[in-house]
């Protein structure tokens, strides 16, 4: 068959209009941008949007309901609550969003992702019934748990993932992988929505290099920012310093870093830590605030 120029350009034209024309709109909101302390801002907590409706509630940090309900989002949009450990400051408006919930349009069930448990820490199974099971804090609301709920059902989910983990929803695919947090277990999400995707680091001091394997290629990478450089003992067994937030950005081949999970003993140290990152990495680097809603492009 003769190789028809024109009729190449058309098809390939017409493909990419078609690719830009259908191509979802994302963007992350940072519903809360702290940690644990009292300090004007609300505790992690994050929302996935894709074509303007809040697709995925990722941690819910002290406040973050209040942010969620600011944010105009609606519960009955969401696909999925996902937990990246059950600090207080990542979980403890679990139990206001599913009261909520009753007085919301939302009758589909609604899964909730977070960690297996150990000696220490409940499987998000565990916390779930902990809440509302039959012996739980908020037993009145036990039905939760059932498919005959006067509200809606929820389902929780514990997950470890050595390796990555896939869940497919409806909007989006979610890649799991367990992440290093000292004595918490822990996760790190990837969101991949077409060709767009965002990484959520949680908590974690990403000893064990499980980040890189998570954010090849990704467009945005929120990385929990809780310590600056040569900070304490304890801490940065927990936490990434600046300077592993910026290997993992530049080996993964990150587009755009958000710092995130602000702290006291990080707050007013932001030029050192952007002048630590930016030797190593490249790209756009972002300060994260309540309320910051990014594109995912
Ligand atoms: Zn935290």
């Amino acid at each position: 068959m003769a190789f028809d120029y024109n009729t190449c350009m058309k098809t390939l034209l017409l493909t990419l209009l078609s690719t830009w024309l259908t191509a979802a709109e994302v963007s992350l909101e940072v519903l809360g941008s702290g940690g644990p302390e009292i300090d004007g801002r609300a505790s992690a907590s994050y929302i996935l949007w894709i074509d303007k409706k809040a697709r995925a509630l990722i941690d819910t940090g002290s406040g973050s309901m209040l942010r969620f309900e600011e944010s105009g989002a609606k519960l009955e949009n969401l696909e999925l609550i996902a937990l990246t450990h059950l600090h207080i400051d990542h979980a403890v408006d679990l139990p206001s969003y599913i009261k909520a919930g009753y007085f919301s349009r939302r009758s589909a069930p609604l899964p909730i992702i977070g960690p297996v448990g150990n000696k220490s820490f409940p499987s998000t199974n565990d916390y779930v019934t902990l809440l509302f099971g039959e012996n739980g804090a908020y037993r009145y609301m036990s039905d939760v748990l059932t498919a005959n709920s006067d509200s809606f059902q929820i389902i929780p989910e514990s997950v470890k993932a050595d390796k990555i983990t896939k869940r497919h929803f409806k909007d989006f695919d979610l890649s799991i992988i367990s992440v290093n947090h000292g004595i918490v277990p822990a996760l790190a999400f990837r969101f991949d929505v077409g060709d767009k995707s965002v990484v959520i680091s949680g908590d974690t001091s990403n000893v064990n290099g499980q980040l890189e394997k998570l954010s090849q290629n990704v467009n945005l990478f929120i990385a929990h920012h809780a310590i600056a450089e040569g900070y304490g003992t304890y801490a940065n067994h927990l936490h990434m310093t600046p300077t592993i937030i910026a290997n993992v950005a530049s080996k993964s081949g990150v587009k755009k870093l958000v710092l995130a999970h602000r702290m006291r003993r990080t707050v007013g140290r932001e030029e050192e830590s952007l002048k630590i990152i930016k030797k190593v990495f490249k790209g756009p680097i972002i300060f994260a605030e309540d309320h910051m809603k990014i594109e995912v492009q």
